[in-house]
C-alpha cells in the first residue's frame, strides 16, 4: 500500500514535468539530423554534426545537432550522420524537353546546329505530349543530380509547369516569345495571349514562378521586346532570355542596330532586375556596368558555350564588378546532360585555362555559382540558394563514402572537383522528400525511359534519315 502511494506521488510529480518538457519541444514536419552542413549563408558557415528543422516547406532552424535536436519533435526524421548536407543546386538555364534531342546533332556551330537540325526537328515533333515526356525525363535526371530549381525556356510551358509541380521540383518557367510560327503559337498575338493565361494561372504557386521568355534580341522585334517588358512590369513575371551568345550575334547587332546586344536592349529600356540573361559571352565596352546597374541576372553555360564554340564569357570580370552570375547547363542537345556537378567542375577549370591563372574561380566560388549566386541571378535569393532560417527547404544529402571522394580535406574542393551526380542520395524540395536513398518518389523511372525511347524512333522518322546504330 505504501509502495502504491509512493508510485502515485511520483506519477503526480513526474507527469506535469514531462508535459512541460513535451510542450517546449516544437512540433515540426521534418528533422535532418547529423552530417556536415554546408550552409552557403552570409558567413559560409560549415557545421559538423548539424541539424535542420523544417516546417511548412521552410527551414525553421539550422545549427549544431546538440542545440537543435532537444528543441524539436518531428513526424519525419532523416538521419544524415557521415553525409554532406548542402542547398539544392540551381540550374539557371535550360530547355528541359530538349533532352529528347540529346545527341541528335553534335559538333556543329550554333547557326548550323539550330537551322539545319534543331528548328526542323522541333517543327516536326514538338507537341504538348512531346514536351511532357521530355520534361519528365529531364526532371528525373535533375532530381537524381541534386538540382532542385531550374530556369526553363520552351514551348507549351504550361504543360512543363504542370509536370514540374507534379514532380515536386521548383522552376522559373518561361514561355517562349519568338517572331516566327512555333509549335504552340503561330503569331506574336497568340504567344502573348498564351503567356497572359499561363502567368495568371501559376502566379503565387509554391514551386512554380511563371515567366515570359523572349528568345533573343535577334529573333524578337523591338516592338515585341517593349511589349514583353511592359507585360513583366504589369505582372511581376521575370523575363528569361538569351543575350550575346555568339560573336556573330554581336557583329550583326552592331551592323543592324549600331550597338552591342546589351547596349541595344538598354537603349530600348528593356533591362532591369527582372531579366535573367543566358550566356553573355560577348559583352562590350560598358555592357558589364550596365548589367550591374540594372541588376540583370546572368547565367553562364560553360559546357554549352564550349561545345558550340561560342566563346568564353568573362565571368571573373563580371563577378569582380558585382554582376549577379549563376550557372546553367543550357538544353541537353548542346551539353548533352543536365548535370550541375559537371558544370561546376567545368566553370572552375575553363576559366583557369582561359586566363592562364589557376587562382581564378575557386572551388568555393564554383559552388556559390550553383547555389547562392544562382539564386541571386534568378532574383530568388530571399527564397533559395542557402540553408538559412526562413528559406525554402531545398536540401541535398550527399554520400561522402564513395571512392572518388576519399580521403577528404576540403569540403568545397570535394564538392566541386570530386563529387559526382550519382553521389546525391536524398533530395528535399520545399520540405518534401522527392528522392530517398537514390529512389525517385515522385516520378516513375521505368515509364519515363520507355516513353522517351519511343519518341526517339518518331523523331528519326520525321527527319527522313535512317536510324543510326545505337
Ligand atoms: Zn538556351
Amino acid at each position: 500500500m505504501r509502495l502504491l502511494i509512493l508510485f502515485v506521488l511520483i506519477a503526480m510529480l513526474a507527469s506535469p514535468l514531462s508535459n512541460v518538457a513535451a510542450q517546449t519541444r516544437r512540433q515540426v514536419d521534418l528533422l535532418v539530423l547529423g552530417g556536415t552542413i554546408v550552409t552557403m549563408d552570409g558567413t559560409r558557415r560549415v557545421l559538423d554534426d548539424g541539424a535542420i528543422a523544417v516546417a511548412n516547406g521552410r527551414i525553421v532552424a539550422v545549427g549544431p545537432r546538440a542545440e537543435i535536436e532537444p528543441g524539436y519533435t518531428a513526424r519525419q526524421k532523416v538521419v544524415a550522420t557521415g553525409k554532406v548536407i548542402t542547398p539544392g543546386l540551381i540550374n539557371g538555364h535550360t530547355h528541359v524537353p530538349m533532352v529528347l534531342f540529346r545527341g541528335l546533332a553534335d559538333d556543329l556551330d550554333l547557326q548550323e546546329w539550330l537551322t539545319k537540325y534543331i528548328f526542323p526537328a522541333e517543327a516536326k515533333n514538338v507537341t504538348e505530349d512531346f514536351v511532357r515526356v521530355g520534361a519528365r525525363l529531364g526532371l528525373a535526371e535533375m532530381i537524381r543530380g541534386g538540382t532542385t530549381t531550374y530556369c526553363d525556356m520552351y514551348y507549351f510551358e504550361d504543360a512543363i509547369a504542370d509536370e514540374t509541380a507534379k514532380a515536386g521540383v521548383r522552376g522559373v518557367l518561361g514561355e517562349t516569345i519568338i517572331d516566327f510560327p512555333v509549335a504552340d503559337n503561330k503569331t506574336n498575338a497568340e504567344g502573348m495571349a498564351y503567356v497572359e493565361k499561363f502567368v495568371s494561372r501559376w502566379k503565387g504557386h509554391d514551386l512554380i514562378v511563371p515567366a515570359i521568355a523572349p528568345h533573343a534580341p535577334y529573333t524578337v522585334s523591338e516592338a515585341h521586346l517593349r511589349a514583353v517588358r511592359a507585360f513583366s512590369d504589369r505582372t511581376g513575371a521575370p523575363i528569361v532570355t538569351h543575350i550575346s551568345e555568339t560573336k556573330r550575334e554581336l557583329d550583326d547587332s552592331v551592323k543592324d542596330k549600331g550597338a552591342s546586344p546589351v547596349a541595344y536592349l538598354e537603349r530600348i529600356g528593356f533591362l532591369n532586375d527582372h531579366v535573367i540573361a543566358a550566356h553573355m559571352v560577348w559583352p562590350q565596352g560598358t555592357d558589364i556596368s550596365i548589367l550591374k546597374r540594372r541588376g540583370v541576372g546572368v547565367i553562364h553555360n560553360p559546357q554549352s558555350n564550349m561545345k558550340l564554340a561560342a566563346g568564353v564569357a568573362p565571368v571573373p570580370k563580371m563577378l569582380t564588378e558585382g554582376v549577379f552570375v549563376g550557372l546553367g547547363t543550357d538544353g541537353a542537345a548542346s551539353n548533352n546532360d543536365l548535370n550541375m556537378w559537371e558544370e561546376m567542375d567545368t566553370v572552375a577549370k575553363l576559366h583557369k585555362v582561359f586566363s592562364g591563372e589557376p587562382k581564378v574561380i575557386s572551388a568555393q566560388q564554383a559552388f556559390e555559382l550553383a547555389t547562392i549566386r544562382g539564386a541571386q541571378a534568378l532574383h530568388l535569393e530571399k527564397e533559395i540558394g542557402s540553408l538559412e532560417v526562413g528559406k525554402r527547404a531545398d536540401i541535398l544529402i550527399i554520400d561522402r563514402d564513395t571512392l572518388n571522394q576519399i580521403p577528404l580535406y576540403n569540403i568545397y574542393s570535394d564538392l566541386v572537383y570530386a563529387t559526382k551526380a550519382s553521389d546525391v542520395e536524398t533530395v528535399l524540395i520545399n520540405g518534401r522528400i522527392v528522392m530517398r536513398n537514390r529512389r525517385l518518389l515522385t516520378l516513375n523511372e521505368a515509364t519515363i525511359k520507355t516513353e522517351a525511347r519511343a519518341l526517339r524512333d518518331k523523331i528519326i522518322k520525321s527527319l527522313g534519315v535512317s536510324a543510326p546504330s545505337q
